[in-house]
């Protein structure tokens, strides 16, 4: 994971009244409506936003695209289900860069490049997949 880069640059933080959770919205990017926090156009989000962060996934249970597992849990009130293993034909990975779709069976054995665009994507998602995909 990589450290945020937007810690406070001097002074002492003061104590801050409670802020309300940031609010969900929808942003449309290559063509695709996503639901979630902060989302950017390459479909970053509040919980990731590093450069390589630029992949939103459609989530199995609603059929709607997300940038990530915790978008889902704020823009929703259910339960994230996975896609069980005879689904992975289904294009469930969108490439924030380029706009195109991967499979999940694409997506797991693409070495976080894009196959598109060449862009590259995030590394450590790969050790969320079980959130989002049936694993062994
Ligand atoms: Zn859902
Ligand atoms: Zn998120
Ligand atoms: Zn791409």
């Amino acid at each position: 994971m990589l450290p945020d880069i937007e810690a406070t640059s001097g002074g002492v933080p003061s104590r801050q009244p409670l802020k309300a959770l940031p609010t969900t919205s929808t942003r449309d990017v290559h063509g695709h409506t996503i639901r979630g926090v902060a989302i950017d156009p390459q479909t970053r989000c509040a919980h990731w936003h590093s450069p390589l962060d630029i992949i939103a996934l459609l989530i199995h249970c609603c059929g709607d695209w997300f940038p990530c597992y915790d978008c889902h849990q704020e823009a929703t009130d259910h339960p994230a289900t996975v896609w069980p293993f005879d689904e992975r034909a289904t294009e469930a990975i969108l490439c924030g860069t380029c706009g195109h779709t991967l499979t999940i069976n694409q997506y797991l054995t693409c070495e976080s490049t894009c196959p598109a665009c060449s862009a590259p994507f995030n590394p450590d998602c790969t050790t969320h997949a079980h959130l989002y995909f049936q694993v062994d």
